[in-house]
């Protein structure tokens, strides 16, 4: 019997703790972390991959947790660790991520998966400090946060986060290197942002061409957008952008959609 509190994990926040010591140790070594730097971690659960921040040369480590639940298997770290560990109860989704001080530098993290996407959107958004993640997410979400032009997999995240720097898959991991199980297979992320375009976040004429453009998606493109804007005349807008009448969202490149997004621009 293994000593320590009791805790019934809760599947509405994704509470699929990693109990696979390989795993951690290989996301650990894909954080290539390093003395300057200043992580921020989101849902720290029972705290095992914050342990290994923590161990790192790290100069600093944030985590965000919802469930106070989870008090009991954290509350030793802030008092080990007074200078350089700042746990925060609440919900990532809504966390003033630039109040944090000193600004995270790096984001590590096994995120809850059912919030991947607008977590994601909130920290570009907020996080501008953040350049690198090193992220573990649903594999499908991992897919789709690649998935390069003319895939099905391809969504406005994914084109965002090619404009502004470069995803890859680092590590698969199986279901059974968690408890519970979950029912999915997962991928740990690394996004590394060039510092280009990173004001696309926040631009909300941006956020609204993407979420329109892919509303339908076996729909063409420019239906999609008429739907929106009717006012707009966007054969026209499509042909200065160098987009073919016919196109679909996802055969877009992020730079047709980034010329896209200039046409719209008031003169
Ligand atoms: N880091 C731990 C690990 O690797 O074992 C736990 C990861 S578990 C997949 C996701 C964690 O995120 C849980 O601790 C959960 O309580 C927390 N969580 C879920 N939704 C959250 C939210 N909106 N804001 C902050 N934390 C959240």
């Amino acid at each position: 019997m293994p000593d320590g509190p009791r805790f019934y994990q809760k599947k509405s926040l994704g509470q699929n703790f990693l109990t696979d010591r390989r795993v951690l140790s290989r996301i650990i070594a894909r954080a290539d972390l390093a003395p300057e730097d200043v992580l921020l971690e989101i849902g720290p659960g029972q705290g095992v991959l914050t342990r290994e921040l923590l161990a790192s040369p790290c100069a600093f480590v944030h985590s965000v947790e919802i469930d106070r639940g989870l008090e009991p298997f954290l509350a030793d770290l802030p008092l080990r660790h007074p200078e350089r560990f700042a746990l925060h109860w609440g919900d990532a989704l809504l966390f003033d991520y630039p109040s944090l001080d000193p600004a995270p530098l790096k984001v590590v993290a096994n995120l809850p998966y059912n919030v991947t996407t607008p977590l994601l959107w909130r920290l570009l958004e907020l996080l501008p400090t953040a350049s690198e993640y090193i992220v573990m997410v649903q594999k499908e979400a991992a897919e789709r946060l690649i998935a390069p032009p003319r895939t099905k997999a391809r969504y406005p995240l994914g084109v965002t986060l090619e404009i502004m720097g470069h995803a890859q898959i680092v590590l698969s991991v199986p279901p059974s290197a968690f408890r519970p199980s979950p029912k999915v297979d997962s991928a740990v992320l690394r996004i590394t942002l060039s510092g280009s375009h990173s004001h696309l976040p926040r631009n909300m004429l941006w956020r609204e061409l993407l979420r329109r453009g892919f509303a339908q998606r076996r729909k063409k493109l420019s239906n999609n957008l008429k739907n929106w804007r009717p006012d707009i005349p966007w054969s026209e807008r499509l042909q200065e952008g160098g987009i073919g009448e016919n196109a679909r969202a996802e055969e877009l490149s992020a730079s047709q959609w980034i010329a896209l997004l200039g046409t719209l621009k008031p003169e």
